[in-house]
């Protein structure tokens, strides 16, 4: 038997996965994937996630609302999500993302209002961060999102800010994208972070692996992270599974008895 991995971030609750999600719950079961983080993007989709992890034990919740909706962030929202974070594992996902169509000022609002709710509850947070690093990083520590720690989902900064990250407490996602063709810096984290501050995640349905790209991405897919990892550091893929697992488990503060 191979060991178990955790896709740190899937979006089972969001079309196309959403038609049939049980069905790849099952699929990923099939090939030793055994656990699943499904992060929030919008307030309408907590609701949703919170009945999906209800349902199936090996589903795990986060609540948050991504960047890219981060204009519909309010006072009576920021009060739900403090509600909703009594049933999660996680806030996220939430963070910066220049290419949103919402301006950056109501990003970092957002950004900071979730954080003080993570810390307030005690909760680890899921970061989404295209391109603006460093000040991500400023704002994790204004807000001492370090106390939670959280995981840096589909990291693409560079080696020296990843270290950085994993300085404050964070852990560094690796996704699909560690098998593309011109892959760069996946490659560097997967050869030469710690496997202590690494985790796997598909981020299905998007950044599908090499070998399958042009359909839309799926968590029984994350295999080929985990093998791709295994590669480039010259371990066996158990070694890789037992590692980014027991990473989830630390970081996400599941019980080692948890079923998933
Ligand atoms: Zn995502």
């Amino acid at each position: 038997m191979t060991a178990e991995l955790f896709d740190s971030h899937c979006h089972l609750n969001l079309e196309p996965l959403n038609a049939a999600c049980l069905e790849f719950i099952r699929e990923a079961g099939s090939v030793g994937v055994k656990g699943f983080l499904v992060p929030g993007v919008h307030p309408d989709d907590w609701p949703g996630i919170r009945s999906l992890a209800g349902e199936i034990s090996s589903v795990q919740a986060a609540y948050g609302i991504h960047p890219m909706h981060a204009d519909r962030a309010n006072d009576r929202v920021f009060e739900q999500l403090r509600e909703y974070s009594c049933h999660g594992v996680a806030i996220g996902e939430i963070g910066l993302d220049p290419h949103c169509p919402v301006s950056l000022e109501r990003q970092e609002l957002a950004f900071r209002e979730q954080l003080r709710i993570a810390v307030d509850s005690g909760l680890p947070v899921l970061v989404h961060c295209r391109q603006l690093f460093q000040q991500v990083l400023n704002i994790l520590r204004e807000e001492h999102a370090g106390h939670t720690g959280g995981i840096m989902h589909a990291f693409s900064g560079s080696l020296e800010m990843a270290r950085e990250f994993i300085r404050l407490g964070f852990v560094i996602s690796i996704c699909g994208t560690v098998t593309w063709d011109n892959a760069v810096r996946p490659l560097q984290f997967a050869r030469q972070l710690p496997l202590e501050h690494l985790v796997l995640e598909t981020d299905a349905p998007d950044l599908t692996p090499q070998r399958y790209r042009g359909a839309f991405n799926r968590p029984a897919w994350l295999p080929e992270c985990a093998v791709r990892v295994a590669e480039l550091r010259g371990i066996p893929f158990d070694e890789v599974a037992v590692a980014t697992t027991a990473v989830v488990r630390r970081v996400l503060r599941l019980e080692s008895g948890t079923i998933f």
